[in-house]
């Protein structure tokens, strides 16, 4: 298991660098799509809540998680709905407090290519100057924010572009057969990224209805907390022409 590094994703360590940013006291912005913005906040929030800085799940801190909560995450707004000018104004109180457990406070802040511009303004000095142990992140879907707002930000777009170009789907069972080693010791959700990130690259290839079951699995997936193995059997079946799958699963669409 001494490879296990090399396994690692690109997506894993992008969003490694981007915690570790984080954690060093700047504030960022991450464009994703919506559908993804949750899990990226997930992974990101795991990792900079973790005393140990890679979400090892022993730590004091680490331990504190209650599903998706910890008592030194704050999320603000929504994927539809950006925070509003009470809630940023709040937001300044919220993570000078001494962290509960974790090495700072983070406030995630979702919607913001929604942002009001009084609520984006009064964002300016806590993302320029943070108190000591808080932490900020921002989540939109296009990138407009306000110049002198985005000018105190470090931004960054999902897909992080991988060294290896953009991450590829199987396209036969040999690939898939990769696909399935690669994932020796990922966790589900880090399966479902790699979904999420092939369903672009198929609507580019104008494979739509593959598109679409993988979708259903990332869906289905995701909803059923599968196990790894699971999501692997799911995506064979779907990768397949003439299965079942549209049988079984067509419905949902
Ligand atoms: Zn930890």
């Amino acid at each position: 298991m001494t490879e296990q590094k090399d396994h690692k994703s690109d997506i894993s360590k992008s969003l490694e660098n981007i915690a570790s940013l984080i954690v060093s006291g700047r504030s960022a912005a991450l464009i994703a799509p919506k559908l993804l913005q949750q899990e990226l906040a997930e992974r990101l929030a795991g990792l900079i809540l973790c005393l140990e800085g890679n979400a090892c799940q022993k730590c004091p801190s680490c331990r504190l998680w209650v599903g998706k909560t910890h008592p030194d995450l704050i999320p603000k707004g929504s994927f539809d709905q950006a925070p509003g000018i009470d809630d940023c104004r709040r937001i300044w109180e919220d993570i000078s407090l001494v962290p509960v457990a974790g090495p700072c406070r983070l406030a995630v802040l979702y919607g913001c290519d929604r942002l009001s511009l009084p609520a984006g303004n009064s964002l300016l000095k806590i993302t320029e100057e943070p108190p000591e142990k808080g932490r900020i992140l921002l989540f939109l879907e296009e990138d407009n924010l306000i110049p002198t707002l985005r000018s105190r930000l470090v931004i960054f777009k999902y897909p992080v572009k991988s060294i290896g170009g953009p991450l590829k789907f199987p396209e036969d069972i040999e690939e898939f057969m990769k696909w399935i080693e690669s994932a020796e010791g990922k966790k589900p959700s880090e399966l479902l990224l790699d979904l999420s990130e092939w369903i672009p690259a198929l609507v580019k290839k104008r494979k739509h209805q593959l598109a679409a079951r993988i979708e259903t699995v990332r869906m289905i997936s995701e909803k059923g907390n599968l196990k790894v193995a699971m999501i692997q059997d799911l995506v064979h079946e779907a990768l397949q022409e003439g299965s079942q799958f549209d049988h079984l699963f067509g419905d949902l669409w």
